[in-house]
């Protein structure tokens, strides 16, 4: 027996996949990317051959990969995902940005940008395997990845949680023993009562900075 519902249960992210060539840019969605070493930093990405963006990477060698995160909504994955860029310019209207290697990708709605250059293309029937040398790599948001499972839930109920990571503007120190508190109730809620884990002394003697 063979249930692909199987499938759905892989964890994967959703990816933006950016090429040029001459002066014809694309992108379109991906959702088979992996890291696999990290030194040199290199990625491993699955692209249907079938895909225009696939062409300009197979024939230049370079492009970018960008991180979906969890603000895009349906008509950003439908454009960059079921349109083709041989019968339109799937990014004018997007605010497009580009990386050190001359690639595409857009402003808003990816958490992070790898610029790189194919290395080695494995070659598996109706996909492409590019191994990628990264060559520039950026945070671009403070929002979490859109991850496959929120995707489709996105797709049959129009809308998920949006999950922002928190950024700390403050930490509190112990000024007897410098020690950082970085339990996950903030210090503030903490109770009277609460001591340094380390020195003993209470909360009056840690201070915000
Ligand atoms: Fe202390």
């Amino acid at each position: 027996m063979t249930d692909l519902a199987a499938l759905f249960k892989i964890s994967y992210g959703l990816y933006l996949i950016g090429a040029k060539k001459e002066n014809k840019e694309n992108a379109c969605i991906n959702n088979t990317l992996i890291q696999i070493t990290s030194e040199p930093l290199r990625l491993l990405l699955a692209m249907n051959k079938g895909s225009y963006t696939h062409d300009l990477v197979k024939a230049t060698g370079q492009l970018s990969v960008a991180v979906i995160d969890q603000r895009a909504d349906m008509s950003f994955f439908n454009h960059f995902g079921t349109k083709s860029g041989r019968d339109i310019d799937k990014l004018e209207g997007f605010p497009v940005l580009f990386c050190s290697n001359g690639c595409p990708s857009v402003e808003g709605n990816i958490c992070a940008l790898f610029a790189g250059e194919v290395e080695q293309t494995i070659d598996v029937g109706s996909h492409s395997l590019f191994i990628i040398a990264v060559q520039e790599a950026a945070i671009k948001s403070d929002y979490e990845p859109i991850t496959y499972a929120q995707y489709r839930n996105l797709k049959n109920t129009g809308s998920i949680e949006i999950i922002k990571t928190e950024k700390k503007e403050y930490k509190y120190i112990c000024t007897v023993c410098h020690y950082e508190y970085d339990g996950d109730i903030p210090f503030e809620d903490l109770p009277d009562d609460y001591k340094c884990p380390i020195c003993g002394v209470g909360k009056e003697l840690f201070i915000k900075v």
